[in-house]
């Protein structure tokens, strides 16, 4: 009854939303209060207090029928014009309206990016560990993922996996600094190299190969890191935005493309998105919510919170003795599994409410993903039952 691709998609159906249904299984069981959910990458800091404004304003002063009408495919050209004027202002690039095209969130955009350059059996390469959702947006399309290991020691790419990587089908390269799941942010060098292979690999297939910037994360970087924007290492790269974490609207669905003049064909791609928009069934962004987030393009979101997160769970988890990746962007942390099967770490971290989500969900085994946002109390309380799950394994923390 169903298609063949639903089907696929069922049985192989999100490890994230499945641990998050455990949680909420466990949580009726023993109090929310006692379980410590680490699945879901949903913001827990509210979005900026501006937005309410912003939103009572525009239902008080809009004409209702402009306000929750139709517009062009690719969104209203003040919200575009709003979004290029402060990325101009911000990374220095030249955009105006034009190369802007609002989308329902990071999540539409690739999909509306996808649609319009990949054919039936292309590969998108991408970095492990990686967003697992990438490998449904390629399969919408009947092409695949082709993931590229990571260097084990930094978890950035490892970069002669990525040369040969490469074949004739290659279509675009997908690329998320800072990334979901580790929490690494690809430093300016491995950038450097990345774009050289590229720009080499382009020259080698005769063809342009898109690097395509999954960005939900931008804003979210600590340490002095500073916020990076990929088009100026190689021509054709294509920005995907996403609000949902930036301003915690993760439920509002609104993000944007963006396509700079210098990427080959930057005129037809720009076309070529606003008809996936509409042919895939999204139309346009909704309305309303573009409109709030040009309001509040210059708002960010409370980056202290997320930042003692990460500090408190990154040192609390290093003394205990587990092995983790230092985060310095997103709100995940990423830590090695004490046995090779981390299904078996995840099940046995349940036992003490522990809900973590398996690596190989983002093609990497061996490790799990945690995501921080949740309470600072919540964070630390957890650390008593992560001490617990450290007994387990014998590791050797540091002695109190
Ligand atoms: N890409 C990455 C790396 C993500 O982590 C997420 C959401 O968690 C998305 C895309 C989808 O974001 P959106 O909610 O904007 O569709």
């Amino acid at each position: 009854m169903l298609s063949k691709k639903i089907q696929a998609a069922l049985e192989g159906s999100s490890a994230i939303r499945a641990m998050f249904v455990e949680g909420k299984e466990l949580a009726a069981k023993v109090g929310e209060e006692n379980v410590f959910d680490f699945s879901l990458g949903n913001p827990a800091t509210p979005a900026p207090e501006l937005l309410n404004q912003v939103i009572k304003d525009l239902l008080d002063d809009v004409d209702p029928l402009t306000l929750h009408g139709y517009m062009s495919n690719s969104g209203y050209e003040d919200v575009r014009e709003a979004v290029a004027k402060n990325l101009n202002k911000r990374f220095g690039t030249d955009f105006t309206w034009k190369n802007i095209v609002m989308t329902v969130g990071a999540a539409g955009g690739l999909n509306i990016v996808f649609k319009t350059i990949l054919d039936p059996g292309d590969e998108v390469i991408v970095f492990a560990p990686f967003f697992g959702e990438y490998r449904s947006y390629a399969a919408n399309f009947d092409a695949s993922v082709v993931a590229v290991k990571p260097d084990y020691k930094t978890f950035e790419p490892d970069l002669s996996a990525f040369e040969e990587a490469f074949t004739e089908k290659t279509k675009a390269v997908l690329i998320n600094t800072p990334n979901n799941p580790t929490g690494v942010v690809y430093s300016d060098e491995t950038m450097k190299a990345i774009a050289r292979i590229l720009e080499e690999q382009q020259a080698k297939y005769k063809k342009e190969i898109y690097l395509i910037s999954d960005e939900p994360y931008r804003e979210l970087v600590y340490d002095g890191v500073k916020e990076n924007f990929l088009t100026k290492y190689y021509k054709n790269t294509i920005v995907g935005y996403s609000f949902s974490k930036s301003l915690s609207l993760p439920g509002e669905r609104i993000g944007y493309i963006a396509v700079p003049n210098e990427a080959s064909d930057a005129e037809n791609l720009l076309a070529g998105i606003e008809v996936a928009n509409r042919t895939l069934g999204f139309v346009n962004a909704p309305s309303l919510i573009q409109k709030a987030v040009a309001g509040c393009i210059n708002e960010s979101t409370n980056l202290e919170f997320y930042d003692k997160n990460r500090k408190d769970l990154y040192e609390g988890l290093v003394k205990l003795g587990f092995t983790c990746i230092r985060p310095q962007g997103a709100f995940y942390l990423w830590l090695k599994s004490p046995v090779e099967n981390e299904a078996e770490f995840v099940a046995e971290a349940k036992k003490y409410n522990l809900i973590l989500v398996k690596g190989s969900a983002f093609g990497c085994g061996g490790y799990v993903r945690l995501a921080y946002c949740i309470s600072n109390e919540k964070i630390n309380r957890s650390l008593g039952a992560f001490a617990k799950l450290a007994k387990v394994y014998n590791l050797a923390g540091e002695m109190e």
